[in-house]
C-alpha cells in the first residue's frame, strides 16, 4: 500500500469531507439544518509565510486575470491593507509583530461563509443562498443587482462587477463550490505550503484550533475567531495577538441576520424603495455592531517557531 505523508493524509480526509458535505442542499439563512459535517477551514495565523500562493491559486481557479501575480514576490503590496473585492476573493495583509519585528503577522482574508449569513438574508430574490456543507453561494441568473447582501455583510465582503451593468455578477470566496464538486479540495488550501489552510469538518477544525492553542498557550491567544463570532463561520482562525490588531472586526456572538431580515421584509411589504432601505440597513448594521462591543481578548504575541499538530 502506498505509504501517504501527513499532508496527503490531511488531503484525502479533506476531500471525504467535501465528498459528504456536497450532498448539500440549500438551507434558509436562519433554519438549524446544516449538515453536522459541514465544512470549516482553519486559518492559522501563526503558520502562514505571507507567500500570497493562495491569492494566485484562487484567481486561476476562477478565471480571473493572474497578470498582476507576476509581482506577488514583491512586499510592497503589503504596505497597504487590502480587502477582497471583484478582481480578488482572497488577499493576504501583513500585520506587525510586535515580539519579533522580522516575523510579521500575515492574515488571509475572503468570505467568511457565515453560519447565519446575512447576506442571504438580505437578498430579496433569493439569489444567495446558504448550503448544508456551509458554503454561502449565488446564483447569477436570479441576481437582480441590487447589492442588498454588501451592505447587510457585516465583513464587507460582497463586490460586484461594476463593468457588467446590465448584467452585473457578485463576486466573492464560494469556498470553491465547482472544484469541491470535483472532489477537489479549495485551490487556496491545496496550494498552501505551509499549511497555515486546514480544511475539514467545522466541529473537527474547532478541536484541531483548540488543541493548537493548548498545546502552546505562548503563542496564541485563547479564541477561536470565527466560533462564535455572529452566530459562526465556516472560516476561522487562530492568532498569536488580539484579533482586532488584525482587523477582524469585534462582531459579538449575535447573528445579524434575524434583525435584517425582519426588517427588510417589513420594508417590502409597504414597498419602501431601495434607497430608503439601504439607509436603514446600513443603521441597523452599526447598531448590531455597538451593540455586540468589543472583544477584550487578551494580546499575547509570540511569534511561531513550529507548526501545529499531527506532526
Ligand atoms: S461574510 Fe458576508 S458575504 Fe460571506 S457569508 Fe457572511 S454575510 Fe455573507
Ligand atoms: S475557498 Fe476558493 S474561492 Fe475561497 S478563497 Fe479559497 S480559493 Fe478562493
Ligand atoms: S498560501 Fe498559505 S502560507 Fe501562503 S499566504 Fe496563503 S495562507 Fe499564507
Amino acid at each position: 500500500m502506498k505509504n501517504l505523508n501527513r499532508r496527503d493524509f490531511l488531503k484525502s480526509t479533506a476531500l471525504g469531507v467535501s465528498a459528504v458535505a456536497l450532498g448539500a442542499t440549500s438551507v434558509k439563512g436562519a433554519d438549524k439544518t446544516l449538515s453536522e459535517d459541514r465544512i470549516g477551514i482553519l486559518v492559522d495565523t501563526a503558520v502562514c509565510i505571507g507567500c500570497r500562493n493562495c491569492e494566485w491559486a484562487c484567481r486561476v481557479a476562477h478565471d480571473m486575470p493572474t497578470k498582476e501575480l507576476e509581482s506577488y514576490s514583491d512586499n510592497s503590496v503589503f504596505k497597504e491593507y487590502r480587502r477582497p473585492d471583484k478582481t480578488a476573493l482572497t488577499v493576504v495583509n501583513q500585520f506587525e509583530n510586535e515580539k519579533n519585528p522580522l516575523l510579521p503577522v500575515y492574515v488571509k482574508n475572503q468570505c467568511m461563509h457565515c453560519e447565519r449569513p446575512a447576506c442571504v438574508s438580505a437578498c430579496i430574490v433569493g439569489a444567495l443562498t446558504k448550503q448544508a456543507d456551509g458554503s454561502v453561494i449565488w446564483d447569477d441568473d436570479k441576481c437582480i443587482g441590487c447589492r442588498y447582501c454588501m451592505v447587510a455583510c457585516q465583513f464587507q465582503i460582497p463586490s460586484y462587477d461594476y463593468d457588467k451593468s446590465i448584467d452585473p455578477h457578485i463576486r466573492k470566496c464560494d469556498l470553491c463550490f465547482e472544484r469541491r464538486k470535483k472532489e477537489k479540495l479549495p485551490a487556496c488550501v491545496n496550494i498552501c505550503p505551509n499549511e497555515a489552510l486546514l480544511f475539514g469538518k467545522r466541529s473537527e477544525i474547532i478541536q484541531i484550533a483548540k488543541n493548537r492553542i493548548k498545546r502552546k498557550p505562548d503563542e496564541y491567544i485563547d479564541h477561536i475567531y470565527g466560533e462564535f463570532e455572529i452566530g459562526g463561520t465556516s472560516w476561522m482562525y487562530i492568532a498569536g495577538k488580539n484579533f482586532e490588531k488584525l482587523k477582524m472586526p469585534p462582531l459579538g456572538n449575535n447573528p445579524a441576520p434575524g434583525i435584517s431580515e425582519s426588517i427588510q421584509h417589513g420594508i417590502f411589504a409597504y414597498f419602501v424603495p431601495p434607497v430608503a432601505l439601504y439607509a436603514l440597513l446600513g443603521t441597523v448594521m452599526w447598531i448590531t455592531r455597538r451593540r455586540n462591543g468589543e472583544n477584550d481578548e487578551e494580546n499575547i504575541l509570540k511569534p511561531h517557531d513550529e507548526k501545529g499538530e499531527n506532526k
